[in-house]
């Protein structure tokens, strides 16, 4: 491991912050802080912190001793300085003399103690920040420090590598107690450069931001360089099943596997989004024999566990002949994963005196051996953290059982880590939207109606697919939405492209739960000289489309075994025929139709079938030119003509998006169509 540090940089962002009246010491401090957080090997989401003592002027105008620490769950590799609050150093080292101190207390007392009211909370780790004298603090879960320590003997090897430029520091929970401990640490041998944390981390401390950081990429780089010495080979394969199954067979039976029945609203589901990674090192990992072993052991620090839970979910390898199989075991491998948390928490929560509410009792990591791992969580973004954080848990014990035997923390460690309110306080409390878990497939997502249906679904919560034949269409849709969104190309019209779109959804989110099939174009022509390639045209696009769509998506959802919903784009032509637009309204009577038929036919797997029928939206397919022709052909003004209902109001391509929304809702209706016209009474259907 190199050290970042360049002399210019740290110039520059001192030159950069002092124009904003920022100090050089919190310059450098945001300087450092960065260079440990855009490593990957040192740092991952929120897994560390740094500080630094200084002086501040306070809202008074008063200069007062400060401590600056990382914000409670920042990003280290974007911080800023507002995202290093300032908190009272006399106030925070009063309380070493304390036998004892709540959680609750330490809070307000912080909140209490910050120079900016409205900053961030700072750190959980603040007072080991704080009872330390140095300038300048560094704290990592760095990989190769975890995979020392995360040894039966790890204390010792750490002894004997680092040869007294340490003290190590016995496991205890993060918070008073590990601050006070350290510190008195600290204090027997006060020459060490850092403090090794058994089964957590490293501290490196120093005068000067670079000395402390230095000092840090020293201590993690000797680590790095035993983990390469004396390594036996990791680790022996599993028998595995010749043909093992694809991404796109086992992630929906996975994804339904992991999902639970609402208790409250009958027929809802909460799902779960997946985040598949595999790699030679992840194979080689999840194909091992004693896969059962290292990989239940536990966390490879104990920050870990409120994002993976302490284990992570394995099933057994997906042979690709033998699906029904798979779908047993896997549902049976998370029935005993959920009764094997209740029970965990059961145990220890009466230990705590009964006092904890259980969290949910689903995997936040999956091992499906042949395959690779899965994140999972209730939005892609927490399921890429599990996922990531589970690929560097694999690298961690891949290293620490080269060199010996990976060993975690206790169960009971764990749990007191995992329910410890500072802990889940990082999560966050805001309430869930209604479609958090879904995942949504739009076609056409690239025209003004699709467009506007997924920004409204991804607003609800979904995760959202945008296909479109127009790939570029599709991912500007995608990029004006954020950046979960997915843009894919699909031509409706070509079967082995709708199968392609949803296998990439699938490899991107685990599973599809709604669908809107809203592809579609206008043909014209007076029916009776019509050329039947234009109808047979209108008819693969406008019918079929909507049908392969369809089938792909019922195909997801049954593997899922969770219901699903089916909304298809029916226009007002499918019930009420404009002139000459035949080529246009049969095929779309057809649609109407299919919608009935899936409804019909699939009602009883929990899938629903709704339709929407529109009626003059400004679009792709009602284009501004084609406004003009039709309002000058009628005699009447552009917007006379859009207007032209029964309430006398523009029909948008946002209230078909909502009528879409609302459909997808509405958990008891199916085989029904929803006008969105603004009344018309030629269209309304008995
Ligand atoms: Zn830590």
């Amino acid at each position: 491991m190199k050290s970042g540090w360049v002399d210019s940089e740290a110039q520059a962002a001192i030159d950069r912050y002092a124009r904003d009246g920022i100090s050089r010491d919190l310059a450098l401090r945001v300087y450092t802080t960065r260079l440990i957080g855009r490593d990957p090997k040192l740092v991952l989401h929120g897994g560390g912190n740094t500080s630094v003592k200084t002086t501040m002027a306070d809202l008074l105008g008063e200069e007062v001793a400060v401590l600056c620490v990382k914000g409670s769950g920042s990003d280290m590799a974007a911080i800023e300085p507002a995202g290093l609050p300032a908190v009272r150093l006399d106030r925070l080292r009063k309380l070493r003399a304390r036998a004892a101190l709540a959680d609750e207390e330490l809070v307000r007392i912080q909140r209490a103690s910050l120079l900016e009211p409205a900053a961030p909370n700072p750190s959980v780790e603040i007072l080991l920040h704080a009872f330390l004298p140095h300038k300048f603090i560094d704290h990592t879960h760095a990989n190769a420090i975890l995979s020392i320590v995360d040894q039966p003997d790890g204390e010792a090897i750490c002894a004997g590598l680092y040869d007294g430029r340490v003290s190590i520091v016995p496991y205890v929970m993060p918070g008073f107690a590990l601050a006070k401990r350290a510190a008195d640490i600290y204090e027997a041998k006060p020459d060490v450069e850092g403090l090794i944390l058994h089964k957590h981390g490293i501290f490196t401390f120093g005068e000067s931001a670079r000395e402390a950081y230095e000092r840090m990429i020293a201590l993690v780089t000797l680590a790095e360089e035993r983990l390469q010495k004396n390594r036996k080979a990791v680790f022996v394969t599993a028998q595995l099943p010749q043909a093992i199954a694809p991404l796109d067979a086992v992630a929906p039976i996975l994804r339904g596997a992991c999902s639970r029945k609402d208790d409250k609203i009958e027929g809802a589901w909460r799902h779960m989004i997946l985040d598949f990674r595999a790699s030679p090192a992840i194979l080689n990992f999840v194909n091992g024999a004693e896969l059962a072993r290292y990989s239940q052991a536990g966390v490879v620090t104990p920050d870990h566990t409120i994002r993976t839970k302490n284990w992570p979910l394995v099933t057994v390898a997906p042979e690709r002949e033998r699906m029904d199989d798979f779908k047993r075991a896997a549902q049976a491998a998370v029935t005993d994963f959920g009764e094997r948390y209740q029970a965990y928490f059961a145990r220890h929560n009466a230990r705590a005196g009964g006092i904890k509410r259980a969290l949910d009792p689903l995997p936040r990591v999956a091992l499906v051996p042949g395959l690779g791992l899965f994140g999972l969580g209730r939005s892609k973004e927490d399921a890429k953290i599990a996922a990531d954080l589970a690929q560097c848990a694999v690298e961690i014990i891949t290293d620490a059982e080269a060199i010996g035997r990976f060993e975690s923390i206790s169960e009971a460690e764990m749990f007191d880590m995992e329910y410890w309110p500072l802990e889940q306080a990082k999560l966050g409390t805001a309430a869930e939207k209604p479609l958090a878990g879904e995942i949504a497939v739009i076609t056409g997502g690239g025209g003004t109606i699709g467009a506007a249906t997924a920004k409204a679904f991804a607003a609800a919560g979904a995760e959202v697919a945008l296909l479109d034949c127009d790939e570029r269409a599709a991912a500007n849709a995608a990029k004006a939405i954020g950046t979960a969104a997915l843009a894919v190309k699909c031509d409706v019209t070509d079967a082995a492209s709708v199968g392609e779109a949803f296998a990439r959804v699938v490899a991107a989110f685990g599973g599809v739960d709604i669908v809107v099939s809203n592809a579609g174009a206008a043909w014209q022509g007076r029916i009776g000289e019509v050329d039947e390639d234009v109808l047979r045209k209108s008819f693969e696009l406008n019918f079929y489309g909507h049908q392969r769509v369809a089938q792909a998506a019922v195909k997801i959802m049954l593997a899922q075994g969770t219901g699903g919903c089916l909304l298809f784009n029916v226009s007002k032509q499918a019930v009420n025929p404009g002139p000459n637009f035949g080529p246009y309204g049969l095929p779309k009577a057809a649609t109407l139709f299919l919608v009935r038929q899936y409804a019909v036919d699939y009602g009883a797997d929990g899938i629903r079938a709704n339709a929407v029928n529109a009626d003059r939206v400004r679009s792709g397919l009602l284009t501004d030119t084609f406004i003009a022709e039709r309002s000058k052909a009628r005699g009447v003004s552009e917007k006379d003509y859009l207007s032209g209902n029964l309430l006398g109001r523009e029909v948008t391509a946002d209230d078909v998006a909502q009528a879409f929304l609302h459909q997808a809702l509405e958990l008891k209706t199916t085989g029904d169509v929803t006008t969105v016209d603004g009344g018309n009474i030629a269209a309304a259907l008995r």
